[in-house]
């Protein structure tokens, strides 16, 4: 995008952390879909404020909402570009047929967020200094007490301006450190795991609270059906580098087709670039496999990804042992190489200092 207002004068954008910062912005995107009609309306920017909900709605009552996250990056020339909207137009669809929700056209949706970030442009912080967070929500906005979907959707996209999820840069942000859940589970097969549900979210903050209170960054989920394999961290892909059974080294994240992970952006976008440029150092390949949490105890590497947290390293995978404490199953200083090299090459994209042959 070009023509875009450079960043606000006189604003701290280095001391945002991933939140809303007290920052009001500017401008939100409101369309509305009328089942009567059959159609979205024609739509456009308000001031970014409450939107109107009748207590009836089935968004408020029964959980018919669903999101997306996606971030606006200032490019060096003060354009600015958002990180494939495109992935997140296309899952936001998929979340809209399982939620009984209308479709909702790529075209609006990528329209809505090049909207949204010209209008707040002030607020997309300088190159390399934090980014613009988009925040698409999709949710049953009518009124109906019997059970079953809304005659009536909003469509909304607002924005914040945040500071890096894990401050310091690629290899210097400290590891994080991750408590394998106990008692709470995220997601079931034939649940909707896989899709970025408002309700998928709220049954995990007393795993992440009682995983913070530990000392914990995060809870990393494992699979419902056995407690066996590693599922995803917080909202967070996982990934780890393992050694192969033939020699080498593997890089590995558990696959999303059973329906209980989140297929991230970030997940896809770093398999891609392992596979097209890691080869030299994982020769045992980049593998979507099932992956139990015994497997860790070999990891050279772990880190995870996500829009809000780009990359992060992860310096230790703790279990529950019964009653008696808990122990760290792999614990690592610092980046591994593999982690480094998918951060960097990742982030160069994202702030257009290389070329982005994948057109992201
Ligand atoms: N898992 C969960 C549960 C999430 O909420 C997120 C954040 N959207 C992710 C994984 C990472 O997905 P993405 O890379 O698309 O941000």
């Amino acid at each position: 995008t070009s023509a875009l207002s450079p960043p606000a004068a006189g604003v701290d954008f280095d001391s945002f952390s991933f939140g809303l910062n007290g920052v009001q912005t500017d401008s939100m995107w409101v369309s509305t879909f009328n089942a009567e009609h059959g159609e979205w309306d024609v739509g456009g920017l308000v001031p970014r404020g409450p939107l109107a909900l009748d207590p009836a709605s089935t968004a408020i009552n029964y959980g018919q909402s669903i999101f997306e996250g996606l971030k606006a990056f200032r490019q060096v020339d003060g354009g600015v570009k958002i990180f494939r909207p495109d992935r997140n137009a296309a899952r936001m669809r998929e979340g809209s047929a399982r939620f009984l929700l209308p479709d909702l056209p790529e075209e609006l949706f990528l329209h809505a967020c090049d909207a949204v970030v010209a209008a707040n442009a002030r607020w997309v912080p300088p190159h390399k200094r934090g980014t613009l967070y988009l925040r698409p929500l999709l949710l049953g906005s009518g009124a109906a007490l019997g059970v079953g979907p809304s005659p009536v959707t909003t469509f909304c996209v607002y924005a914040s301006p945040v500071g890096n999820y894990f401050k310091g840069g690629v290899g210097e942000a400290p590891p994080i450190s991750l408590q394998v859940a106990g008692q709470y589970r995220r997601a079931m097969r034939g649940g909707a795991g896989r899709t970025k549900a408002a309700g998928n979210y709220a049954p995990c903050f007393a795993a992440s609270k009682e995983a913070k209170g530990a000392g914990f960054s995060e809870t990393l989920f494992l699979d419902a059906a056995q407690g066996t394999f590693i599922e995803e961290a917080g909202a967070s892909n996982f990934f780890a580098v393992v050694p192969a059974a033939s020699g080498g080294l593997e890089l590995v994240t558990p696959p999303v087709e059973a329906g209980t992970i989140l297929p991230g952006v970030t997940r896809a976008s770093v398999l891609a670039l392992a596979r097209a440029e890691l080869g030299h150092l994982l020769t045992a390949g980049v593998a979507e496999r099932p992956l139990a949490l015994e497997e860790i105890e070999h990891a050279t590497e772990v880190f995870c990804t996500g829009t809000g947290a780009s990359i992060s390293s992860v310096g230790s995978v703790t279990a529950p042992l019964g009653e008696d404490g808990c122990s760290a199953m792999y614990e690592m200083n610092g980046w591994g190489e593999v982690t480094k090299a998918v951060a960097n090459k990742l982030f160069a994209i994202q702030w257009g200092d290389c070329a982005d042959e994948h057109q992201w």
